[in-house]
């Protein structure tokens, strides 16, 4: 009698679940964006009740009903235990090849469950998610007519651009993102050939719409090879005592190893500045501050130049090398330091190898940066003018002796100083194509 009540008891309870009537739940993105490469969309089934029976998915279009996936799921009871969730299944979408124009297409999804309810049919779940197709790519016509760019120099392009998200110059790996210059898309970018880029990097006007649609448009550019001296420094007993073992004390690096502690500097604590330098300088302004050629501190002697390769040298062996990115100016120690050229301050702290530093935005992702001072006048977000006093040199940093380390950044990449001092250069390559185009 118990065991028939038991029986009976268990049969009532299985019924009643493998009867239960919650529908299925999904979980995917409530709309999705496809471009020319197409997307994938990441579904996820499940069922809390009685598990998952049958995924299916469809694309309904313009052209008509396509299915994309058909997937029958293991009954429970084969299997012992409910599957609750099925693991997330991912739908690709590729409009070339399946054949979907611009506009709105639906992911039809239907999933049924193992309830016994609905005459053992199960419970049924359906959503339709919109698909919008845009393969159209951004629209790009350049502008300006044959410009030459200097290796480690810099050079600008106008262009216009629609339907673009993300444009500007693509230089090998290396992106300089543009700027508009007025309405109807006109846009300008100023764009740098790294000094240690690829021979002849490949140079072109870049647009992205948001779904991933590009367009590349090339123009006549003439790239100028030239080469960067060797250049030894070297190193004295008395530069390891005084200079780096204090320098070490200042950055946290154990100096008990004197060579050790100026190649950690020299090497990780000069990539960790640069990281951060490139950080900096990637907020500067959409509109340009700099007006005409850019000072070179005055009355001052030329020590090092842009780009050279240093090898350091102890007791003529080589314990480190690096680039030099910028021009050492010397003169009387103390010197006062003038912003080269109109901008706002972006950074006025102590930055590691550089010492006391000032980071100026000049607009359109032109910065200058000034290194070694002993002490600054500015702070972060101030306008300074052409000439205005930033602070005075000195030798803090990774510097044997009171001098300006001077370099300018375009897009957070080192260019050559001697061009942006240039007045010619600048009126010429870069404020000509500011102008207004021509109405002929
Ligand atoms: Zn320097």
């Amino acid at each position: 009698m118990i065991a028939v009540l038991a029986i009976a008891i268990v049969a009532g309870a299985t019924l009643l679940l493998r009867c239960e009537g919650d529908p299925p739940t999904l979980s995917a993105p409530e709309e999705v964006q496809v471009g020319r490469d197409g997307s994938r969309v990441r579904l996820q089934a499940a069922d809390e009740g009685s598990g998952v029976r049958h995924l299916r998915v469809s694309l309904r279009h313009a052209g008509g009903e396509v299915e994309l996936l058909d997937a029958p799921q293991d009954g429970n009871l084969a299997r012992g235990a409910i599957i609750r969730e099925v693991e997330p299944v991912e739908i690709e979408i590729d409009p070339k090849e399946l054949g979907l124009a611009d506009g709105t297409a639906f992911l039809v999804v239907e999933i049924v469950d193992w309830s016994w309810a609905s005459l053992l049919t199960g419970n049924t779940a359906g959503r339709e998610i919109p698909i919008v197709v845009d393969t159209t790519p951004p629209r790009v016509s350049v502008e300006s007519g044959l410009t030459y760019v200097r290796r480690g120099g810099a050079g600008a392009v106008v262009y216009r651009v629609k339907d673009a998200d993300r444009h500007g110059v693509i230089v090998g790996e290396d992106f300089f993102p543009g700027h508009p210059l007025g309405d109807e898309g006109r846009s300008i970018a100023i764009f740098a050939v790294p000094r240690n880029a690829p021979a002849d990097p490949p140079v072109r006007v870049r647009a992205e719409d948001a779904v991933g649609n590009r367009t590349d448009s090339r123009w006549a550019v003439r790239q100028q090879a030239r080469t960067f001296d060797d250049v030894p420094i070297r190193l004295s007993q008395g530069f390891l005592e005084g200079k780096v073992a204090s320098l070490a004390g200042e950055l946290g690096i154990d100096s008990s190893d004197l060579v050790l502690a100026f190649q950690q500097i020299n090497r990780d604590e000069r990539a960790r500045n640069e990281a951060r330098i490139r950080e900096i300088v990637s907020t500067t302004s959409p509109t340009p501050y700099f007006e005409g050629g850019f000072l070179q501190m005055r009355n001052s002697a030329v020590t090092s130049r842009f780009a050279e390769h240093r090898s350091y040298l102890l007791d003529g062996v080589q314990i480190s090398d690096a680039i030099h990115y910028g021009y050492d100016l010397a003169s009387t120690a103390g010197a006062p330091i003038e912003a080269s050229n109109t901008g706002v301050v972006l950074f006025a702290d102590t930055l590691g190898i550089y010492g006391g530093c000032v980071i100026v935005d000049h607009g359109l992702g032109i910065a200058t940066l000034y290194a070694h001072l002993a002490s600054i006048d500015v702070n972060v977000d101030q306008r300074v003018e052409r000439g205005q006093t930033l602070g005075r040199s000195g030798a803090t940093g990774l510097a044997g002796g009171d001098h300006l380390h001077f370099a300018v950044l375009v897009g957070g990449t080192y260019v050559d100083p001697v061009e942006w001092w240039d007045a010619k250069w600048v009126r010429e390559r870069i404020e000509a194509r500011l102008r207004p185009p021509t109405t002929e």
